[in-house]
């Protein structure tokens, strides 16, 4: 199979909805099939969701460039990603921003992404165990935020770890679907802006999901 070509067809179907060329760009760079069960390589470039380990998913392609643009990377930011599952979203944004740390609450997820994010050469991404409270306060504040899992309500802990001006993309809603959501940070007070419906697996910890 012809990954390269599967990849650019797949980019060239998502293109309507996204206008940020950066992001187009940093998901022709990487391979996304790396990122899948083996098993599953064949349909790595299907616009959907698939399983990995764990019962978890790797996102679908689309709403990984919705996330992506929604975070307004110019190319120098601290990120932080919530749910580093495959490590794919992880390496989109170590294409567009300046440091990249991403917590996983699977220390097997954790494990895998990290030693296939160092084999495709990414040096600026910090793959993190999760610990008691959500995100990662040691390396806070950040510019941006992503959470690749659904939250029942925005957490007040991560509004804490954006930095003035930070934008926080999160899917907030029941535990089977979601609404994406961009919470930007103001001096005052926040906005909020609704991006569309999305399904997510749910996040799980304090100040969301029980397992
Ligand atoms: N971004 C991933 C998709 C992740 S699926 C990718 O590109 O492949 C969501 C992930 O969030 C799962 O791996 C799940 O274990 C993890 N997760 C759920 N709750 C979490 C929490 N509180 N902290 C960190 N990771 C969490």
């Amino acid at each position: 199979m012809d990954f390269g070509r599967a990849r650019q067809i797949l980019i060239e179907s998502i293109s309507p909805g996204i206008k940020d060329k950066r992001t187009l760009s940093a998901m022709s760079r990487v391979p996304r099939e790396r990122f899948v069960p083996i098993e599953l390589q064949s349909s790595a470039y299907d616009d959907r969701p698939l399983g990995i380990a764990f019962s978890q998913t790797i996102s679908q392609p689309y709403m990984v460039a919705l996330m992506t643009e929604a975070m307004e990377l110019a190319g120098r930011e601290k990120v932080l990603e919530i749910g580093t599952g495959s490590g794919y979203q992880a390496a989109i944004l170590a294409e567009l921003a300046g440091f990249v740390y991403s917590v996983e609450r699977i220390p097997g997820l954790a494990g895998e992404a990290r030693r296939l994010l160092a084999e495709l050469g990414y040096n600026n991404v910090q793959v993190e165990l999760a610990g008691d409270q959500l995100g990662c306060q040691k390396y806070a504040p950040y510019e941006a935020i992503l959470v690749a899992a659904g939250a029942p309500a925005v957490p007040r802990t991560l509004i804490d770890q954006l930095a003035e001006g930070g934008r926080l993309v999160i899917p907030v809603g029941s535990r089977f679907e979601q609404e994406l959501l961009r919470v930007t940070k103001g001096k005052t007070g926040n906005r909020t802006e609704k991006l569309g419906g999305c399904r997510f697996v749910p996040l799980i910890g304090r100040d969301a999901w029980q397992e």
